[in-house]
């Protein structure tokens, strides 16, 4: 699909003479339609998409999900404390955590979210630590019955979860120690954009509840599918169609709960990448050109500012502004200061040519973007606007100085 921005040169222009490059820009109308798109295609069931914090941690995209209705998936002590000050608390909070320590639950149990254990030794460890809640959740991992994607890998070689054996003990432990309502979660594929993938887990967990029901004679409240849905970064990759999908997963919600007497059972997803990711950009000018054994254009951005490329190799698609129609008939790698020769943010790419001053468009940057911001090699990570619906631009996060750097330091007992 041919990639398009929600602004143009002039309006980056004229957003540069008060926010300066680099910085990450979100599309709120984008993020709104999406997600109000997903919610619609699960209407049919009682549905609720808790947004994975990690995404995208930023108070003021948490609130525009929040007011589209989602709550929010937590996997550590400050972003618990970032749902709350958004007002989000309660079971609107799932709390997907793993190897958690004590001081993490009690912060989760204190706010009433939904645990979601990670593990069957959790069980006595949050028994001890907070007690056991009325609500729990567990995460199943399905080992060798179900392959992983190529970005999560193998579910046998992966750390999360509950065995199958462990989920029937663990619910019927919780049940003993008190629980009154349950959850099971799984979490097997990671940017995918095959739709099959993703229904395949719902059929795997809508299984899997009529088992616990038919074994134990215990009611799960609701599956969690957890997130995965991928995104489209390349020009030539299709995003997911969320309608489909939503259809797709009420097909076998018929076949395997309606039929089975298992109605009505809750689907909850967590989804982070596919809600905000295709919405954000990372704007960024040339800085420099550079030409030796290939030819290089140098950013004011960095790795610290998108690590996906660096980390990866993930493509990110870049539209040089004021040349969407330029033929691409320069070949460069586009390239950050960091001291490390893996600071790219892309190699070889065909683009238009490039010059000093020229301000570039990184896309896909809306997920895992400035999250992943770190402060190697002195780097201060960049600001984060936000692009209202009415074309306004605020200001949700500025850009570190010097003293947030230095911030951890004492120099006075130097
Ligand atoms: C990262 C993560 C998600 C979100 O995954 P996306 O690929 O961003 O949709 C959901 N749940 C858990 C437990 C995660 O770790």
């Amino acid at each position: 699909m041919k990639k398009t921005l929600p602004f143009d040169k002039a309006k980056i222009e004229e957003i540069v003479q008060t926010y300066p490059t680099p910085f990450h820009i979100y599309d709120e109308k984008g993020i709104r339609e999406n997600i109000r798109t997903f919610l619609k295609a699960f209407e049919w069931a009682d549905f609720k998409e808790y947004f994975a914090v990690k995404a995208t941690p930023n108070p003021y995209l948490m609130k525009i999900l929040k007011e589209e209705g989602c709550g929010m998936d937590c996997s550590s002590f400050p972003e618990l404390l970032l749902s709350e000050k958004v007002g989000i608390t309660g079971e609107e909070i799932m709390f997907s955590s793993n190897e958690t320590p004590a001081y993490e639950y009690k912060e989760a149990v204190r706010l009433g979210a939904i645990i979601n254990l990670d593990d069957i030794t959790h069980i006595p460890y949050l028994e001890k630590h907070c007690g056991i809640p009325e609500v729990v959740s567990i995460r199943y991992n399905p080992g060798p019955e179900r392959t992983g994607n190529a970005i999560i890998g193998n579910p046998v070689e992966s750390k999360y979860g509950f065995t199958k054996a462990q989920v029937f003990e663990g619910l019927e432990l919780l049940k003993e120690k008190g629980a009154k309502r349950f959850g099971i979660h799984c979490f097997v594929i990671s940017n995918e954009l095959n739709r099959e993938s993703y229904v395949e887990t719902a059929r795997m967990l809508f299984l899997l509840v009529k088992e616990v029901k038919e074994r134990l004679n215990i009611r799960i409240e609701f599956v969690n599918l957890s997130g995965g849905i991928g995104v489209a970064y390349r020009p030539d990759q299709t995003p997911v169609d969320l309608m489909a999908l939503g259809a797709e997963i009420k097909d076998a919600y018929d076949e395997l709960v309606v039929a089975n007497g298992l109605h009505p059972l809750g689907i909850r997803s967590e989804c982070g990448r596919m809600v905000t990711g295709p919405f954000g950009y990372l704007i960024t000018e040339a800085i420099h050109e550079k030409h030796i054994y290939r030819d290089y254009i140098g950013v004011d951005a960095s790795m610290a500012n998108l690590m996906r490329p660096g980390l990866y190799g993930a493509y990110h698609h870049i539209t040089v502004l004021g040349k969407e129609d330029a033929p691409s008939d320069h070949t460069y790698d586009v390239v950050g200061s960091l001291c490390e020769n893996n600071d790219k943010f892309a190699i070889n790419r065909e683009l238009p040519q490039i010059v000093p001053g020229d301000l570039l468009a990184i896309h896909d940057a809306g997920a895992h973007g400035h999250a992943m911001g770190f402060n190697y090699n002195g780097k201060l990570r960049s600001a984060e606007l936000l692009l209202g619906e009415d074309g306004t631009v605020t200001q949700i996060r500025r850009s570190e100085t010097v003293d947030d750097y230095f911030a951890t330091l004492d120099f006075s007992n130097l």
